[in-house]
């Protein structure tokens, strides 16, 4: 004896259509045989569910059977009408692909990329988006019909939306429910269509939206605005717009983290000598001392020049990584006075303060900010 389809969906007698709808997308979803491979009694309830959402959602014979109940439907020539994956492969078709006859379809997403300067990024800025949206098109509201036109019912499939395409397959036929392509689903075809889109009730609009970008940002993040991109169909909500930010390479310097780093050149007698460094910072310059007998390679950290954090807001530190210049191309004079430099050098001058570890961890770029 089969069970009673209110029961099998989990719905009230007076449930409405749109109810049914979602009771059976539910289940259909849970028990969906390709979701659900681990219960082999999946597709058994799977086809009942089916079944009963067959009775349910035809009101005449939803009538019918809240009449006189399965014996009605039977007298009536009714018969549950999934032998095999065909009709379910139907009713899947329907509510998971093409989008026809189950409610309007989302609007899609739309990608866009902007470009902005490493200053820009440790700033934030507010950046002008260009990009291509399709918009309702507002000649004919959205139906596709030129204003003052009828809209009448699709002859191809019958006002239906959907077309019945039947494949051979290793199970037997195969039914296969597709979007009737003359009026894209509606069941409907204006018999003018619209001026403005050509009857498809939308328009790819150019679209400028000015988009925060937050100080902070690296390059190839994202930033997702809500609702900005394709308008969905009548009813349904729009798709997100995604900005790709990318951060133009700075010739000065180079982001790790939320540091930044940068290079300055000190001759040779300088680097031996130590003095007051002005180092160019992101924002301007920033006075830095360089001790007596400096080595190559060596970090000055400055802190607090570095990039901000995207979260923490406390700003990274700037590196300076102190390249020793050797003096080329000496004139006489110059190569006098480093003959005798050379000559008074003693053990001294020479001995360096740190063990071979650390000159090699220096060589090979790990240091300790
Ligand atoms: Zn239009
Ligand atoms: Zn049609």
């Amino acid at each position: 004896m089969p069970r009673d389809p209110y029961e099998i969906l989990g719905v009230a007698r007076d449930a409405g259509e749109q109810e049914i709808k979602k009771a059976f997308r539910g289940l259909a979803r849970e028990l969906h045989p390709d979701v659900n491979a681990h219960d082999p009694q999946a597709e058994e309830k799977f086809k009942e569910a089916a079944e009963a959402y067959e009775i349910l959602s035809d009101p005449e014979r939803r009538r019918t059977y809240d009449r006189y109940g399965h014996d009605g439907l039977r007298s009536g020539g009714y018969a549950p009408n999934f032998e095999g994956f065909g009709s379910i492969g139907d009713l899947f078709n329907a509510f998971f692909g093409g989008g026809s006859g189950f409610g309007a379809a989302a609007g899609g997403d739309v990608a866009v990329a902007v470009e902005i300067e490493l200053l820009d990024a440790a700033h934030g800025k507010t950046v002008e988006a260009v990009f291509d949206a399709v918009e309702r098109c507002e000649h004919c509201k959205g139906n596709g019909a030129e204003p003052g036109t009828p809209i009448e019912t699709c002859e191809r499939c019958g006002g239906s939306g959907q077309l019945q395409a039947v494949t051979r397959t290793p199970f037997g036929q195969m039914v296969r429910t597709v979007l009737c392509e003359t009026c894209g689903g509606d069941g409907r075809v204006p018999k003018e269509p619209c001026h403005e889109c050509r009857g498809r009730g939308r328009i790819q609009v150019e679209r400028r939206l000015d988009v925060e970008i937050p100080a902070g940002i690296a390059d190839g993040q994202q930033i997702r605005v809500s609702g900005r991109g394709h308008a969905g169909d009548a009813g349904a909500p729009p798709g997100d717009l995604y900005v790709l930010v990318r951060v133009r390479e700075d010739e000065r310097f180079v982001r790790e983290g939320d540091d930044l780093i940068t290079a300055h050149d000190v001759p040779a007698p300088l680097a031996a000598l130590g003095a007051s460094l002005e180092i160019p910072t992101l924002e301007g310059i920033a006075t830095v001392e360089l001790a007596p007998g400096t080595q190559p390679g060596e970090i000055l950290t400055i802190r607090g020049e570095g990039m901000p954090g995207l979260r923490k807001g406390r700003r990274g530190n700037l590196r300076v990584v102190v390249n020793v210049v050797i003096p080329r191309r000496l004139s006489a004079e110059q190569r006098e006075l480093l003959e005798q430099l050379n000559e008074s050098l003693t053990e001294e001058n020479l001995r360096s303060q740190e063990g071979m570890f650390a000159k090699l961890r220096r060589a090979l770029g790990s240091q300790a900010a």
